[in-house]
């Protein structure tokens, strides 16, 4: 099975929104919410500080507390590529997950179940990007198994220094940002 995962490179993020909207529309995301964002920070130290501009969503974890806690097994691993998925009739709506989530990537839809990204799942069963992916009009991201070593996410990253974001919460993200 695939380990699906990301390389996003901060250099090239104009912070164009492209990905935020390409997701909105591809999804069905309901006004007000949204399965990814645009995130800004200063990095670095005087007098070399620079503006980080960084495409966020869920990092879907190799250890997610959002899937262990779930009491209704609502939210879970999918044997799709390790995708972190909700089953939207399993979900009592409790907010645990909410919670638990260190990078504050889930929400509550109106129809009651917890919702965030899927790395659009759907489209990747068919061998396609997810949307944010496909539209970002600078390329930052990458997509693909992290398992493969030959896949363009691990090429990329086997290339260049990259972090993940909050390591130290634990839940081994695997979205990375190149530095
Ligand atoms: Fe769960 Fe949050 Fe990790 Fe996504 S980023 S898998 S919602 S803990
Ligand atoms: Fe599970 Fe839904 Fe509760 Fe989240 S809100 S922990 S997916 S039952
Ligand atoms: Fe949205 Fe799909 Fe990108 Fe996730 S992978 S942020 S669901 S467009």
């Amino acid at each position: 099975m695939a380990r699906f995962g990301m390389a996003i490179d901060t250099r090239t993020c104009v912070g164009c929104m492209d990905c935020v909207v390409a997701c909105k529309t591809e999804n069905g995301v309901p006004e007000g919410f949204n399965r990814d964002w645009i995130a800004t920070e200063s990095v670095g130290t005087f007098p070399t500080l620079h503006m980080e501009i960084r495409s966020e969503r869920c990092n879907h974890c190799d250890n997610p507390p959002c899937v262990t806690c779930c009491p209704t097994g609502a939210s879970h691993v999918s044997d799709r590529g390790a995708i972190v998925l909700v089953t939207h009739g399993e979900c009592i709506g409790c907010k645990a997950c909410l919670a638990s989530c260190p990078y504050d990537a889930r929400f509550v839809h109106p129809e009651g179940y917890a919702d965030k990204c899927t790395f659009c799942v759907h489209r990747v069963q068919e061998g396609l990007d997810p949307a944010c992916v496909a539209v970002c009009p600078t390329h930052c991201f990458t997509f693909g198994d992290l398992d493969d070593p030959a896949s363009a996410v691990s090429r990329a990253l086997a290339s260049r220094k990259a972090h993940p974001l909050l390591a130290a919460a634990g839940t081994r993200p695997r979205i990375f940002y190149l530095d």
